[in-house]
């Protein structure tokens, strides 16, 4: 069985075409070195046009450092960030946040679906106001978020109404903001600075690059001195080019949409798939590119000894993961291959 017979991660894809040859033209010529080149600056100016705004753009090499950049960016050591209790940030990066900011807390709140309500963030802000507690500060959102689900625009607004009255900046993990606007088929901004959001982590890497992913100040103001963070934090990339011309790639007809449309449409052809089969259920709503499904334990354990790969989530749901590259073919032999498991006798 080839290495492709996953749904692991939309990480374990490669680098799709319209990047690769964008790197490969970046290697043609000499260029100046740590983001003066002129690729980087097509690509923030590409980023500009895309959004609609006159934003400060940086490109680091991973969504780690994007987030524990940006929310160090925001607030002093004292502060405190709020964000869902599954958000990455929390569960996956290793204390990254807490490290950049030499001390900010991870507030947890809570809400259906993997999203932040504006009651859980009135929560955390208010049960404690003294000063034996850290301030609130910020607020995190994952758009998509870490279960598969978007923040529509008017429950950004209702968020951000929240954010207003307690003088909260709004940070956005996008990891999978590609596949979020291409799920509620609204123009970039809509979800971003229109809907109050400061500064957006926007990921190339899981869209389709190698590496590299932008960080998008929508507030300048918080940009201030954000080059020699990057630099002290080890995310200045001296061949910076090779990270800004991929997003050239990226950005060019579109593709980085045409991308995520892919990715959430092989989801959805496999969530109607296995939506209705004995013992599987869809753990939650399949709004972008991954499909969270309950199966039963050993029908789990036949598809890995079959070949494919996938992780467990909350709980012990399957989550599977669609990406630019997932074909049409190989949902149809995971689907065959779970329509032949459940229900079998000795399964
Ligand atoms: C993948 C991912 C990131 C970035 O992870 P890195 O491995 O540090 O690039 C950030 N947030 C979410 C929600 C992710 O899924």
């Amino acid at each position: 069985m080839s290495q492709s017979e996953q749904f692991a991660s939309d990480n374990y894809s490669g680098v799709c075409p319209q990047a690769w040859k964008a790197m490969e033209a970046a290697n043609r010529t000499d260029e100046p070195a740590y983001g003066e080149d002129s690729w980087t600056q097509r690509a923030a100016d590409g980023l500009r046009s895309l959004f609609d705004t006159d934003c400060d753009v940086y490109f680091v090499f991973n969504g780690t450092a994007a987030n524990s950049l940006a929310l160090a960016s925001i607030g002093q050591s004292f502060h405190s960030v709020i964000c869902h209790e599954l958000a990455h940030i929390e569960t996956d990066e290793c204390g990254g946040p807490e490290y950049a900011s030499n001390g900010a807390k991870l507030l947890l709140g809570q809400g259906e679906n993997g999203k932040l309500t504006p009651e859980s963030i009135e929560h955390l802000v208010t049960k404690r106001t003294d000063i034996h507690y850290p301030k609130p500060k910020a607020l995190s959102l994952t758009q998509a978020t870490e279960v598969g689900t978007v923040y529509t625009p008017d429950e950004l607004r209702a968020i951000r109404a929240v954010a207003d009255k307690h003088r909260l900046n709004i940070h956005m993990d996008g990891a999978r903001f590609a596949n979020a606007v291409a799920a509620l088929d609204v123009h970039p901004s809509e979800i971003t600075w229109k809907a109050g959001v400061d500064v957006l982590c926007f990921s190339g890497t899981k869209n389709g690059l190698a590496l590299g992913e932008a960080v998008v100040f929508f507030n300048r103001s918080l940009a201030e001195d954000f080059e020699w963070r990057c630099k002290q934090a080890g995310q200045l990339a001296s061949k910076m080019r090779y990270i800004s011309a991929p997003w050239c790639g990226l950005l060019e007809d579109d593709v980085w949409l045409q991308n995520a449309r892919h990715a959430n449409a092989c989801a959805e052809r496999l969530a109607r798939g296995l939506e209705g089969l004995p013992g599987v259920r869809l753990r939650y709503p399949r709004q972008v590119n991954g499909v969270f499904v309950e199966m039963p334990e050993p029908v789990q354990a036949e598809l890995r000894a079959r070949g494919w790969r996938f992780y467990n989530f909350i709980g012990g749901s399957a989550r599977l993961m669609c990406s630019w590259a997932t074909s049409r073919e190989q949902i149809d032999r995971f689907l065959a291959d779970v329509q032949s498991l459940v229900g079998h006798p000795t399964i």
